[in-house]
């Protein structure tokens, strides 16, 4: 019996027809390129562009390989499934997506990439429990055996997140492959540029793999040239290099161009062959078996209602700084500048300057999660929600981390060289000249004295606070408030 199997953008690897048991003398193959998909949040150019390349190249490939494959393009995606009785696809994380879909005529597969099957997830985090990543994450070392020695962790350790959070240093380190841009690519950005013309950021230079072939390129060339240096500047921030030896994989796994085990299995193979050494492999690893499963598992089972939750109730809009890097704080204007130009930050610059500056300026939640969702080329709902929600803002009251992710300008400084550029001076707290990391970190402190009373991790700086001279509290707070009025 013939069957109709529709590949989103994101389900580009083999294993979604191997998993079908696709026939390719019966079936039929559609990809739909529908401006709702690319709308539904005010995507990034560049992400577009590698949606777009990616799903096109697979659709020739599939045309060449003598596939009955559709290329479909509409206005919206019900407007494409219409023409269809019945449709297959691969169900979709994100729930914006799935109500996209008839379910009536909908049979929904579950998405093979995952490691973590999505009904297991109401069993791994409990709503009426406290969620800690740690268990979740030996357990599925333990049940693929990932870095292990028969039952124990190789190294005698699970986390080597410690050897992991070098203080900013120079460090030699390799630049990532790119790949030009070819006549598909071409044609693509030609047309994200007339099509999209409103949407943030640039298309310019647009150098990533958007190809299987590729993507496995890029794989290689990471886990031999630069996973050796990835722990060792795995949280630092360097103002000349936006990408230190961050694998730039993200975008490629959450293309479904690479399947999240083929990496981790690469990694442990670098380690085997004295490539890299524990602590980088391991913490390489974790981010893709440990964190990357356990967002989703709580996007999952939170619901739609943890997108809107605010327990800090911040609700300034978001600065205008955030899509211009127009801003005198040089952390922040240089990274947004690479938000502009790649789509693309490192970790420690999403968690540490981006949500650290919201949260501290009482930025709404919301703002931020809908900006994170528009400008990373490796984006989606499903991972922004408890990155940004929970991690970055504590907007969930503590459900994914047990104290608020926030610094003053000291930790930047230790972690990065932006201070040596930066018109204000990090030393200060107060004055104009102070930097407003500063007086906004104590001033998030001020204000939350009720919720950060109770939190343990968080007790020892409210009694500094609470113990600073008065004059030299109200100083504080006056360059923290002049700093809001004006930024
Ligand atoms: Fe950022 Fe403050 Fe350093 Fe300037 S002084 S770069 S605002 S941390």
């Amino acid at each position: 019996m013939k069957r109709t199997l529709l590949l989103m953008s994101y389900h580009l690897h083999p294993l979604y027809l191997s998993t079908f048991q696709f026939n390719p003398v019966e079936d039929d193959l559609v990809f739909i390129d529908s401006s709702d998909q690319w709308t539904h949040y005010q995507f990034h150019k560049k992400r577009l562009v590698y949606h777009l390349s990616a799903m096109k190249h697979a659709y020739i490939a599939y045309q060449n390989q003598g596939f009955r494959v559709q290329w479909l393009q509409t206005n919206t995606i019900q407007d494409a499934l219409a023409t269809f009785p019945d449709i297959y696809v691969y169900e979709p994380t994100n729930r914006y997506e799935k109500r996209w879909f008839d379910e009536k005529k909908t049979t929904f597969l579950e998405d093979p990439l995952f490691l973590v099957q999505a009904s297991s997830w109401n069993e791994w985090l409990p709503v009426h429990k406290p969620w800690k990543l740690d268990p979740i994450y030996r357990k599925l070392r333990q049940n693929l055996n990932i870095l292990m020695d028969g039952d124990e962790p190789i190294g005698k350790q699970y986390s080597f997140d410690a050897d992991n959070r070098k203080p900013y240093h120079h460090a030699s380190i390799i630049e990532p492959i790119w790949f030009a841009p070819d006549t598909v690519t071409q044609e693509v950005l030609h047309d994200v540029n007339k099509r999209f013309a409103s949407h943030p950021g640039t298309s310019e230079s647009f150098h990533y793999p958007v190809t299987r072939n590729d993507a496995l390129k890029a794989l290689d060339y990471f886990v031999l040239h630069r996973l050796a240096t990835f722990g060792d500047v795995q949280d630092m921030m360097d103002q000349h290099d936006a990408w230190l030896s961050h694998s730039l994989l993200s975008g490629v796994i959450n293309l479904g161009l690479l399947s999240p085990m083929e990496v981790i299995v690469a990694a442990q193979e670098a380690y085997h062959k004295g490539w890299a050494t524990i602590g980088a492999t391991e913490g390489f690893i974790r981010q893709i078996l440990g964190w990357r499963e356990y967002v989703r598992g709580v996007y999952l089972v939170t619901g739609e209602s943890y997108l809107s939750l605010n327990k800090l109730n911040h609700h300034r809009p978001l600065p205008t700084f955030y899509y211009d890097a127009k801003t005198s704080m040089h952390c922040l204007s240089t990274t947004i500048q690479e938000t502009i130009d790649h789509g693309y930050n490192h970790h420690i610059q999403r968690l540490m300057l981006l949500s650290n500056y919201a949260n501290l300026a009482a930025i709404s939640p919301q703002d931020i999660n809908r900006w994170f969702n528009e400008m990373y080329i490796d984006s989606s709902e499903w991972i922004v929600a408890a990155n940004v929600i929970g991690m970055g803002l504590f907007a969930d009251g503590g459900k994914m981390s047990t104290k608020p992710y926030i610094s003053s300008g000291a930790y930047l400084h230790k972690m990065s060289n932006y201070c040596d550029s930066c018109s204000y001076d990090v030393s200060l707290k107060t004055g104009p000249k102070a930097c407003p990391f500063n007086s906004l970190y104590w001033h998030f402190i001020d204000q939350h004295d009720d919720v950060l009373k109770n939190n343990p991790r968080m007790g020892m700086m409210l009694k500094v606070w609470n113990k600073m001279d008065t004059n030299v509290k109200d100083a504080i707070i006056t360059t923290a408030k002049n700093h809001l009025m004006y930024e």
